[in-house]
C-alpha cells in the first residue's frame, strides 16, 4: 500500500485551493493500493490558507505565525491513519509518493523559507516523520513527466 500526497491525485487541497494533479503518478498508482491524505488538512489548517515555508527547524507562513505545531500534528496523523489503513489491508506500507518541495510533504529539496522560489537541501515535516518510522519517501518528480523519471 502506497500512501499518495491528496493533491497529487487532483484533490484541491493547496494552500491556494487547488492542487498537483500528476500524469505519472497516476499512471503509477492505477492498479495498485493506497491512501490519499494531506498533512495540513488533516492538522486543520484549512484551505485556503497562507503558504508556508520552514526556517531553521521551525514552520511559518507568509503572515509570519509559527504553524510548527500544525505541521508536527498533520505528520504525526498522516502516519497514524497510513498504518490503519495498511493494518486493514493485512499490506505493509511500500513507500509514500509525495508532493516535492512542500514544507510538508518535500524530501530532499524544500523552499527555504524566504517566499522567494529558493530551493534548499531538507525534508518537510512529514516526508522526515515517514522515513524516521523507515517508509521511503519519493516525490512525483521521479515519476514519468518529472526530471529523474525513474518510475
Ligand atoms: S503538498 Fe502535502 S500538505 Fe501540501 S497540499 Fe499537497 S498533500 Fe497537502
Amino acid at each position: 500500500m502506497y500512501i499518495i500526497s491528496a493533491c497529487l491525485l487532483g484533490e484541491n487541497c493547496k494552500y491556494n485551493g487547488s492542487n498537483n494533479d500528476h500524469d505519472g503518478v497516476r499512471a503509477f498508482i492505477k492498479d495498485k493500493d493506497y491512501i490519499l491524505l494531506c498533512p495540513e488538512v488533516l492538522a486543520g489548517c484549512g484551505v485556503p490558507r497562507p503558504p508556508a515555508e520552514i526556517t531553521e527547524g521551525r514552520v511559518y507562513n507568509k503572515l509570519g505565525s509559527d504553524v510548527t505545531e500544525d505541521f508536527e500534528k498533520g505528520a504525526k496523523m498522516t502516519y497514524e491513519l497510513a498504518e490503519a489503513r495498511a493494518r486493514e489491508l493485512d499490506q505493509p506500507i511500500e513507500k509514500a509518493i509525495l508532493k516535492a518541495k512542500s514544507p510538508s510533504c518535500g524530501c530532499g529539496r524544500i523552499y527555504d523559507g524566504t517566499f522567494s522560489g529558493k530551493i534548499v537541501s531538507g525534508d518537510g515535516f512529514t516526508a522526515a516523520f515517514l522515513k524516521a518510522k523507515g517508509i521511503a519517501v519519493l516525490t512525483e518528480e521521479d515519476f514519468k513527466g518529472g526530471p529523474y523519471d525513474r518510475f
